[in-house]
């Protein structure tokens, strides 16, 4: 099977997955002389920083997605195969995916990553991820469901072990659901289950490391587990979640949280493509590649985003955070080196600027460092809502231009 593209006189470049890295990097080289041809498992993209909204009730999933088909309608050098990809054969330079072949000249994965539950399946398939906007809408289900069955639940235990939320995960993912979780239940649980009493509703906070936010400074740590606690958020920490059975959540340090809804947002890895050999991977499954985003060993594919590791960056040696600025500027730097390649001009490195981290800790409060500085409180908030309104709107804008 293949999947009848037709070929025009212009070079090919496939791009896998159109998450953040994809959809900027498509629409960068639409235009540039290249024939696009975007592959992802699903039909829309979705905008990973607000996920955690969608869980708590804040926002529909319509608000985050969006339909690739429509975001580029009527651009005749763009092509969209909704496909899961497989592998790659840089031999007779093919990509391999769920609805058969597709060629290229230039292979882009931007595949992103998904959850790491470090080999405990028994904790994969009793826990919650939050990676995607299904797992969200999934999420958010199984919390009213069960608040549902605790309305009705007669013996206390059980009805206690119903209505606990336990968060795994300290990282932004983590303190972000929990702040959210912790507003859903003052603002909606509490007028909604008017029979429920809602101040019985605890969430826990279960992280491993010994403060919050690790990849931020640490008085952004302190203020954050300040402000989850102001949301009576229980944050349990250093200790890490060492199984989940009957319905009760373990920890290295010896607790026992009964709690018929855990979230498992304690780490990620990079998804896995076929026909990649062993040297060309480090830690966490990432595709290692140049300054150039080039995978070592892989001709003429490149790799951005969550799933791949720039090698050869002084300043950050063990790889750039998996962040959305990162997948960003490095769709930026491939899309430029391929209109040079067109040129015939030399291509250029990757260099990331950090434009600043940010996490929300509930309704109207957040931390941020940028440029240097630190501050947190409604001020962060505001401007992590500016920031966040003007990427949605950035999506919609640049599809409005075609
Ligand atoms: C809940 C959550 C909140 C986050 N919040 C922030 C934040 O506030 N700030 C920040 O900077 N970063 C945040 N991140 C991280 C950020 O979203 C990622 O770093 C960024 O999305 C990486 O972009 P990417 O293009 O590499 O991957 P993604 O955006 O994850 O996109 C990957 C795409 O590949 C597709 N795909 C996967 N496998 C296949 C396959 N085999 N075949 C075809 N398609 C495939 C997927 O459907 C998806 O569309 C958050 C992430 C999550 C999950």
């Amino acid at each position: 099977m293949r999947a009848n593209i037709e070929r025009t006189g212009k070079k090919r470049v496939v791009i896998v997955g159109g998450g953040l890295g994809g959809l900027e990097l498509t629409f960068s080289l639409l235009g540039a002389g290249y024939q696009v041809v975007l592959v992802d498992k699903n039909n829309y993209h979705q905008f990973p920083p607000l996920i955690y909204q969608v869980a708590s009730g804040g926002l529909e999933p319509s608000s985050i997605s969006f339909p690739f088909r429509r975001l580029f309608q009527g651009n005749k050098d763009f092509f969209f195969r909704m496909a899961e990809a497989e592998s790659v054969d840089t031999r007779e330079k093919i990509l391999r995916t769920s609805i058969g072949t597709i060629q290229y000249d230039y292979l882009v994965l931007a595949a992103g990553a998904k959850t790491n539950f470090f080999g405990n399946k028994h904790i994969e398939s009793t826990t919650l991820p939050m990676k995607t906007v299904s797992q969200a809408m999934h999420l958010r289900n199984t919390i009213l469901q069960n608040l549902e069955k605790a309305e009705v639940e007669d013996d206390p235990e059980r009805k206690q072990a119903l209505m606990n939320v336990v968060v795994v995960g300290g990282g932004a993912s983590g303190v972000e659901i929990a702040g959210a979780i912790a507003e859903m239940k003052i603002n909606i649980i509490a007028r909604d289950y008017p029979d429920l009493d809602s101040s019985q509703m605890h969430i826990y906070l279960v992280n491993a490391g010994d403060r919050l936010l690790a990849g931020m400074d640490p008085r952004s740590s302190a203020r954050a587990e300040r402000d989850l606690k102001r949301l009576h958020v229980h944050v349990r920490q250093p200790q890490f979640a060492t199984d989940y059975r009957d319905g009760v959540l373990e920890t290295s340090a010896g607790l026992r949280i009964p709690a018929a809804t855990v979230i498992w947002v304690s780490g990620i890895c990079a998804n896995h493509i076929g026909g990649v050999p062993a040297e060309s991977l480090g830690h966490g499954g990432r595709l290692l590649t140049d300054r150039f985003c080039r995978v070592k060993g892989l001709e003429g594919v490149y790799a951005i985003g969550d799933q791949s590791l720039v090698e050869g960056d002084g300043e950050y040696p063990l790889g750039h955070p998996q962040l959305a600025q990162v997948a960003m500027q490095q769709a930026k730097t491939v899309a430029d080196n391929l209109r040079r390649q067109l040129k015939g001009e030399a291509p250029k490195p990757f260099k990331y600027k950090n434009l600043g981290t940010m996490a929300t800790i509930g309704r109207n409060h957040a931390v941020a460092e940028i440029a240097g500085r630190k501050f947190g409180g409604f001020l962060a908030w505001v401007l992590w809502l500016v920031v966040h309104l003007r990427s949605i709107l950035g999506v919609k804008n640049k599809a409005s231009f075609f």
